[in-house]
């Protein structure tokens, strides 16, 4: 472990690449080395810019990702993709899974990327990813994106892990607004539209128009920030710098007033929180005499024989009776 550990240390690809591996398997005996391993580089994580990118397929991700991390490497910066996608299956070709997606990111020596672990709840995917996250930021990279798609519980999973949340639009008629959720747009702090190119150029300006009135209309996640609507192309790689310089302008807002650091220590404490309550469920559902119980309970449930919180209840006592002793 301590070997694995100066690896990922040194900024080692091949050390890393094994370290993420560990991290992601569900064996016990690798659970236990991937803690070691993480106690030994957690203090030299937390240094990199941590940005969520999201929108829904056929957007241009892949293709603002490119350009985007293409863009910070050539200043310099290092750069690792990570994605959270709970549907995504190591052959499924989906997000960042399809080789072909970010080509010429992936052969650049300054960049990182990473598919989504794949199976497993979004809980799950979610606790792999930010072991990863520490992992690649232990590894010296700069700048950490983590990408996910617009399904369900997703873009709420990954705007707890970073920093600065950016939601990616494409220029649509009138009827777009209505298509994304409030819930998502709540979360943004950037939102990109892309594709503002070509034809489109007119389309883009028309929706960031709408975008930023309704931003006017909901509450600001941090009092030092206004989420802003920026055009890009990422075809082009227009409109690329600009983002890149708000990212700092938000970073500079927030850091003001320690609320970075705030909103870190929030994160690190909602995620501790939802590994006890994830370890609960799981030892509970592991409970031999719980596992017994548990079907019969669910039939009454069902059929309305016992109320839910009844048969919780029940549930409970039996795991709690059992651990007791
Ligand atoms: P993803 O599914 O969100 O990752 O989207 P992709 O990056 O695969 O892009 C979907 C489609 O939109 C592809 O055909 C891209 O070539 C196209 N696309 C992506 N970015 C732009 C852009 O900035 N302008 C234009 N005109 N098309 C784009």
């Amino acid at each position: 472990m301590t070997e694995m550990a100066d690896g990922v240390l040194a900024g080692n690809r091949r050390a890393l690449a094994r370290a993420i591996t560990l991290v992601e398997s569900s064996r016990a005996d690798h659970r236990e080395q991937a803690k070691a391993l993480l106690e030994k580089v957690v203090p030299s994580s937390g240094n990199a810019v941590r940005l969520g990118i999201s929108g829904t397929p056929g957007v241009g991700k892949s293709t603002f990702i490119e350009a985007f991390g293409q863009f910070l490497t050539a200043q310099g910066l290092k750069v690792a993709v990570l994605a959270v996608d709970p549907s995504s299956k190591r052959t499924g070709g989906s997000i960042l899974g399809d080789k072909t997606r970010m080509e010429q990111l992936a052969r650049d020596p300054n960049a990182f990327i990473r598919p989504s672990p794949s199976g497993g709840t979004l809980g799950g995917v979610a606790r792999r990813t930010r072991e990863t996250m520490i992992l690649v930021e232990a590894a010296g990279y700069d700048v950490v994106l983590v990408e996910t798609v617009g399904v369900g519980q997703s873009e709420t999973t990954v705007a707890d892990m970073v920093d600065m949340f950016l939601l990616l639009l494409a220029p649509g008629g009138g009827d777009e607004l209505q298509g994304i959720k409030r819930g998502v747009m709540e979360l943004a702090d950037l939102i990109v539209i892309n594709k503002a190119d070509g034809d489109l150029l007119g389309a883009a300006r028309r929706a960031a128009t709408e975008y930023r009135g309704a931003l006017g209309l909901i509450r600001p996640k941090h009092a030092a920030w206004r989420p802003r609507v920026r055009l890009a192309s990422a075809r082009e790689g227009t409109g690329i710098d600009e983002i890149w310089r708000d990212i700092g302008k938000f970073r500079d807002a927030l850091a003001e007033d320690d609320a970075l650091e705030a909103l870190r220590r929030e994160q690190a404490r909602a995620w501790m929180w939802q590994e006890l309550i994830d370890g609960l469920v799981q030892a509970l559902i592991a409970d031999a005499r719980v596992a017994k119980a548990l079907p019969d309970w669910e039939e009454r449930v069902a059929a309305g024989d016992a109320t839910p919180g009844a048969a919780a209840d029940a549930l409970r006592e039996l795991f709690l009776a059992q651990t007791k002793g």
